[in-house]
């Protein structure tokens, strides 16, 4: 049976940052509803690898009215924990999801929005689009001119290294991801090849502490939109080159090279079966070392401000990234010594459904801390959306609060 229904809110999504905006709306008693494809948690159950663990420790998974309750707070959540955490806040906060509802259009109406799903419309005066902001791996458009008998890969479909061909991986990527599985693909015996872009290094612990608890405490993660010189740029940055273990070691360059993993330049073109390689690790290496050094002075300094240098260990810094010497710039794949391509080369959301002229040049949702350029539309969940921390499951809440606000606003009139 299909349905025509009328609601005050739709949003579109039913992972944390679409439950973090109904728990608001149902505070401010406005009559919204959920659409989800799949089931809440649908990325978490269905899109990530099988060994992924949150780079979060378990106290930084806050959602409005509902935070970690176990008895390891300084922990990382594997995929069941954080599905069932995700799936007990939808109940706990009884949130009206339609599962199993995909939108497929979303057009302007005069009163609003039409949202047609494959169960029907609905119509709408307002609309929050939490869809997610990985939805597509990106892959260059250089990925066509490999080689056919090289398997190519995208981290949504990779599940563990038992998919891949014996033989070497090259994973063009070192952001977390890239990095995670770089390690994973190279304790499964598959010699590994990273190809290296710009980074993010930062250290798993400092002075003691967990990096994201500095970076919470020291206000960085509150830092908004609206107080970033280049927020485009701080929008694209790569994720920080981290992973959740119980060892909680680094997952910096330096950890990958001394298990002996090969690190060559940013992949740069495919000429024949030959993939060439910029010159620039070099600089990218130091680069990053260098912006992992200012973020260290700046929590010291906070540190030293704000009285906490008598609770933690003293100041330290970390060995720069080593680069063997004259990393080749060339290497040609039908020499067989690579099997397997893993792109781990970032993602991007999808809105093929969003019939609705609100894109830029490059086809991003245009907006002002997630107000969307078109009356009653918002959006969640983008990395640095309102705050650093937005693309988070902690920075939901804070986002939700702000745009909901935004939302009865502009239903008021
Ligand atoms: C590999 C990876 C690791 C991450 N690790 C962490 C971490 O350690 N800690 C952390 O805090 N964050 C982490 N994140 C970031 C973030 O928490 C996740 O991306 C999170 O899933 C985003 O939540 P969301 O609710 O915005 O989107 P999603 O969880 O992606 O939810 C969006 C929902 O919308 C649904 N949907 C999409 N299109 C439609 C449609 N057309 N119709 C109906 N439904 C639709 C999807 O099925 C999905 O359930 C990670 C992200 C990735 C990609």
């Amino acid at each position: 049976m299909v349905f025509d229904r009328r609601v005050t809110t739709v949003v579109i999504g039913g992972g944390h940052a679409g439950l973090a905006m109904s728990h608001c709306l149902t505070g401010r008693s406005i009559d919204h509803v959920v659409l989800e494809r799949g089931e809440v948690a649908n990325t978490w159950k269905t899109e990530r690898w099988d060994s992924l663990r949150l780079l979060t420790p378990n106290w930084q998974s806050r959602l409005p009215g509902f935070g970690y309750d176990g008895d390891d707070p300084d922990g990382f959540r594997k995929m069941p924990e954080t599905i069932d955490f995700i799936c007990r806040y939808a109940e706990a906060i009884s949130a009206p999801v339609e599962t199993h509802t995909t939108v497929t259009s979303v057009r302007r109406t005069d009163a609003g929005y039409q949202v047609v799903t494959d169960q029907g419309d609905w119509h709408c005066r307002t609309m929050v689009l939490a869809s997610g902001a990985s939805n597509i791996a990106n892959v260059p458009a250089l990925a066509a001119a490999v080689p056919a008998h090289i398997a190519q890969v995208t981290p949504t479909e990779y599940r563990n290294p038992d998919q891949f061909a014996d033989g070497g991986v090259m994973v063009v990527g070192a952001a977390a991801t890239g990095a995670q599985l770089a390690q994973e693909i190279h304790r499964s015996g598959r010699p590994v090849t990273v190809s290296v872009g710009e980074h993010v290094r930062v250290p798993r612990n400092y002075r003691g502490r967990d990096i994201q608890w500095w970076m919470d405490r020291a206000g960085l993660m509150d830092e908004r939109y609206d107080e970033i010189d280049d927020i485009n740029r701080a929008r694209r940055l790569p994720s920080l080159q981290l992973t959740g273990s119980d060892d909680r070691n680094a997952l910096d360059l330096n950890s990958l090279t001394g298990i002996g993993i090969k690190l060559i330049g940013r992949i740069a073109g495919m000429n024949d079966s030959k993939a060439q390689f910029s010159g620039s690790l070099r600089n990218m290496c130091a680069l990053a070392d260098l912006k992992m050094g200012r973020l260290l002075d700046t929590i010291d300094e906070w540190a030293s401000a704000n009285d906490v240098d008598g609770e933690v260990e003293p100041a330290e810094r970390f060995a720069p990234t080593e680069i063997a010497d004259d990393p080749p710039l060339g290497l040609d794949l039908a020499g067989g010594e690579i099997k397997t391509i893993l792109w781990a080369t970032g993602f991007r959301p999808d809105y093929s459904w969003l019939d609705v002229p609100v894109f830029d040049r490059k086809g991003r949702v245009r907006h002002d801390g997630g107000i969307v350029g078109s009356p009653g539309m918002y959006l969640m969940g983008m990395q640095f959306l309102r705050r650093r921390k937005s693309s988070l499951i902690d920075g939901a809440g804070d986002d939700a609060r702000d745009l909901s606000t935004h939302l009865a606003a502009h239903l008021d009139g």
